[in-house]
């Protein structure tokens, strides 16, 4: 599975703890991330995870273009509800993208823990077909 990793600067250290908890089941897939997600990502896991730009340099941009080509299987995006973002545009963008495409989204550490067990169960297969592998 193709899982986005997101977090905004309040949320990173959830989305660190988060990684660290789960290392075990998120390394067995391919993982993108916005670009200091993914730096911290790697820095506190040594999991390998492709990088696309910064969320506020078009980051989320990047993801949300994967979603429409529909390579994208799971978004995890952790958001920061109650600082104003510059790129709140291209977040509301990205989630409108997943609607649009059905993908799995997780917009806080509650939610992620669910989407991260069920991708251990393997929950998310019926991706595979959508996307005619
Ligand atoms: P960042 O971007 O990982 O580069 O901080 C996240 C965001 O703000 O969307």
């Amino acid at each position: 599975m193709n899982i986005a990793l997101i977090a905004h600067d309040k949320k990173k250290a959830d989305m660190i703890e988060f990684t660290i908890a789960y290392t075990h089941i998120l390394q067995k897939h391919e993982l993108f991330a916005t670009g200091t997600t993914g730096t911290k990502i790697s820095e506190a896991t040594d999991m390998e995870i492709y990088r696309f730009q910064s969320g506020p340099l078009g980051g989320d941009q990047q993801i949300g273009a994967m979603i429409a080509q529909n390579k994208m299987d799971v978004v995890i995006f952790f958001r920061d509800p109650l600082t104003a973002q510059p790129h709140e545009p291209d977040v509301s963008a990205l989630m409108r993208l997943c609607d649009v495409y059905q993908i799995p989204l997780a917009t806080n550490l509650g939610a992620a823990e669910i989407v991260v067990r069920a991708l251990e169960h393997g929950d998310f297969q019926w991706r595979e077909i959508v996307r005619g592998k």
